[in-house]
């Protein structure tokens, strides 16, 4: 799973043209063995404690890349921040994001899918892609 996205990774460098570096490959570590859902600032902290030489201009237009090429994807919870995460080939999932702690909880609802089919329908519609956020406090932050 990390090996294949890895493998996509530098097919997609390839395809570009562009010279797979060192520095694009310690991102790459670092993105592909963090959790899901991280912001550039994030996976700069992460980058920077194993390599404090790459600067945040590099981190910044590597997640863009790794975007571009499929093995991550951006989602934005309204809060201004660009967060990435790991995208999983026939995988889907909506999220649960809580305003006071930031935190993201993934959730699959069957129902909830069907039920949207069931709405594109009625209008023939035909849904490419979605995503559903609930926004809310979650759990802990409710203790
Ligand atoms: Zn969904
Ligand atoms: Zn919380
Ligand atoms: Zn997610």
């Amino acid at each position: 799973m990390k090996r294949a996205k890895k493998k996509q990774f530098h097919d997609f460098i390839a395809a570009r043209g562009l010279k797979s570096t060192r520095q694009r490959d310690m991102v790459l570590d670092c993105f592909l063995s963090s959790d899901s859902h991280l912001s550039t600032e994030e996976l700069y902290m992460k980058v920077r404690a194993k390599n404090s030489s790459i600067g945040y201009a590099t981190v910044y237009r590597t997640l863009k890349l790794f975007a571009e090429s499929g093995i991550a994807r951006e989602i934005h919870f309204g809060d201004g921040q660009t967060r990435y995460e790991h995208v999983a080939e026939g995988e889907h999932h909506d999220h649960l994001v809580c305003t006071r702690c930031g935190s993201v909880q993934e959730f699959e609802n069957e129902a909830i899918e069907k039920l949207q089919q069931e709405v594109a329908d009625q209008f023939g519609f035909l849904v490419e892609t979605h995503k559903m956020e609930l926004y809310g406090i979650c759990s802990k932050c409710r203790k």
